[in-house]
């Protein structure tokens, strides 16, 4: 029998406050993941993630099929003993990346032929290589493979990634039926596509309800559009999608779009922008706001980087001290400011959760 079951808690206005079950723990919904693209939230011990109150984290699936490869990580014992982390992963198809950063793709009806961000070599992806990939990897949660165009990309585009991401998730569907569906040990989950258009929107979602996924995510947003166009995007997504199962909104991990979203029914979300953000020497601050470390104006400042914050950091040290790391690039620095930025996203989600 399948392990995989979202229990709906409480609803307040479109929000929703959820329970998601998976072989390896439940997570509470609104959730946000941070990513670990990977299988390493850069700078970060598992331990420390889940001090950051982080129940389910992602990984790339297709930068681990390039490095180290996911057989060599069945092998190994699968993704949660390679990386150390017992509780829920989701790893993401590689799709995103695959139509966002490879200069050099050439897209027909059954996969994408691309050049590898990471080393130059090509590859080839197709809705059953991601999909294999992820069983060997052995995530909690799989994607399966969608056509992301750009954001900008003209209607035309935009119909014609809408109906090959249903044809690809049908033969995904398919596939992961054939191998005994959830019970096996892990969900798939279907990509919404459409851009901007809510009629586009609201087929793709129809038509993924269709087939019967474990969970739907959205995708494709947060790419440039303005928040106007975001809100009736999801909107006309989120009106398709069965109340009792899980949403997942992929890509999205600004303070107040988490907030918006969340407040239009999306039960799950991740972004690389926290752990990105503690890199560049940028901390999450108060309605909004962001401190950049490196600025002189806290060399002398003893405040935490947010008065009350209960997060590692802000129990401990002071931004002169977080400023002083930066300046001098000290490796604590960035994982310093990683763990302000993912707890502070966890603060905003237990909000939501709590109301
Ligand atoms: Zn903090």
């Amino acid at each position: 029998m399948s392990e995989f079951r979202f229990e709906l808690l409480e609803t307040r206005g479109r929000l929703r406050r959820g329970r998601y079950h998976t072989p390896h723990g439940t997570f509470e919904t609104p959730c946000f993941a941070p990513v670990g693209t990977y299988a390493s939230l850069k700078g970060l011990t598992p331990d420390q993630v889940r001090d950051t109150g982080s129940e389910l984290i992602l990984a790339n699936s297709y930068h681990l099929h390039v490095r180290p490869g996911a057989e060599r990580i069945e092998r190994l014992g699968g993704l949660h003993r390679f990386m150390g982390w017992d509780g829920p992963i989701l790893t993401d198809s590689g799709g995103f990346q695959v139509f966002s950063l490879s200069d050099r793709l050439r897209i027909d009806d059954d996969g994408v032929d691309f050049q590898s961000v990471v080393d130059g070599s090509t590859h080839r992806c197709t809705p059953e290589s991601v999909l294999t990939f992820q069983r060997q990897l052995g995530p909690d949660i799989a994607m399966v493979l969608d056509h992301c165009p750009p954001g900008d990309a003209a209607p035309a585009l935009q119909r014609e990634a809408h109906e090959r991401t249903l044809r690809w998730a049908r033969i995904a569907r398919d596939l992961h039926d054939s191998w005994g569906g959830s019970s096996r040990g892990q969900a798939v989950f279907g990509i919404c596509q459409g851009g901007i258009d809510p009629e586009l929107r609201a087929a793709s979602a129809h038509a993924l309800v269709d087939l019967e996924f474990d969970g739907y995510a959205i995708g494709g947003l947060s790419v440039g559009e303005t928040k106007q166009q975001m809100a009736v995007a999801l909107d006309a997504c989120v009106d398709e999608l069965p109340a009792d199962h899980i949403r997942y909104m992929m890509g999205v991990g600004m303070p107040e779009d988490l907030v918006h979203a969340a407040k239009q029914g999306v039960d799950m979300f991740d972004c690389v922008i926290p752990t990105r953000h503690g890199r560049s020497h940028t901390a999450f601050g108060k309605d909004g706001t962001t401190l950049k470390l490196r600025n002189l104006q806290y060399a002398d400042d003893e405040r935490p980087l947010v008065a009350g914050c209960e997060c590692y950091t802000c129990r401990n040290f002071s931004r002169a001290y977080l400023r002083h790391l930066s300046v001098s690039k000290e490796m604590l620095a960035g994982t310093l400011l990683s763990i302000h930025n993912i707890h502070f996203l966890q603060d905003i989600m237990r909000g939501l959760r709590e109301g």
